[in-house]
């Protein structure tokens, strides 16, 4: 089950998680949290979908469908938030990944003050993973040092956060997994180079459709890696602004 918001360039966002899901061979349950105004370059605006009408949609959905993950990414208001957060206290089972969307690529804002307080107090304890890039990382652990922005999320009531390094500059992109009490975990992955529209969204949706398959988080975490990059390495020029990753099942005549 996906809560996330509308691009109508098609790079991020529910179009992303709806594809990456699909790729995988897990069926979405895609639920409309909020509908952008947006290009492959920035975000310009974007309303909310009513919370009752989510909520409905929530309580309609699983009074009908198993579902075995929920993702969330932009969220819309802190109304949909506090909408979800009563829905899955029904569902204290279901594996929860927490993309926490503050802002577009472009500098766009996709989520009010109210909005981020309302995911910190509810959602985030309540996931199995939070996915924050490293600004998100920066902003939510009011820190620079990821290390110590990670470590308060966790102080916070976080089970896990996975720092996404895509945006970064090395020559390896690393993600790194922070858990309350185990081990960090890092992977250092290919740099392919560019910034690409929807990513990280990719990356939280392959997740939580690697969680709904009954993976492990390591092992969710590493097929959604495998994805991320398949997906940059099949980019398509969409528009004038950032490629969209090609996230295609492959067809049956490809190799
Ligand atoms: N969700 C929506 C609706 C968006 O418009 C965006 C970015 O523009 C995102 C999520 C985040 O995208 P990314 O995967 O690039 O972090």
């Amino acid at each position: 089950m996906i809560l996330s918001g509308l691009d109508p360039s098609g790079g991020a966002g529910i179009q992303a998680d709806i594809q990456t899901a699909t790729a995988l061979g897990v069926h979405p349950l895609p639920v409309l949290s909020c509908l952008t105004v947006q290009d492959t370059r920035n975000v310009y605006g974007a309303t909310a979908v009513d919370a009752d009408l989510v909520r409905r949609q929530l309580e309609c959905l699983a009074a009908d469908t198993p579902f075995h993950a929920v993702k969330t990414g932009a969220l819309g208001n802190a109304e949909i938030v506090e909408v979800l957060a009563d829905f899955l206290d029904a569902y204290p089972d279901i594996p929860l990944v927490v993309d926490p969307v503050i802002k577009a690529a472009g500098g766009g804002d996709l989520a009010d003050d109210a909005l981020v307080a309302s995911m910190r107090g509810t959602l985030f304890s309540r996931a199995r993973v939070v996915t924050p890039n490293g600004i998100e990382l920066a902003q939510l652990g009011g820190s620079d040092d990821p290390d110590e922005a990670a470590a308060r999320l966790l102080a916070g009531g976080c089970r896990s956060v996975l720092a996404t390094g895509g945006h970064g500059t090395g020559e390896n992109i690393i993600n790194r997994l922070y858990r309350e009490h185990e081990a960090d975990r890092e992977w250092a992955l290919e740099r392919i180079g560019g910034e690409y529209h929807g990513t990280g969204c990719t990356l939280a949706a392959g997740i939580a459709a690697g969680l709904a398959q009954g993976l492990g988080l390591e092992q969710a975490i590493e097929q959604a890696q495998v994805c991320v990059l398949g997906a940059i390495r099949q980019a398509i020029a969409v528009g004038k602004g950032q490629p969209v990753p090609g996230r295609y099942v492959p067809r049956a005549d490809q190799p």
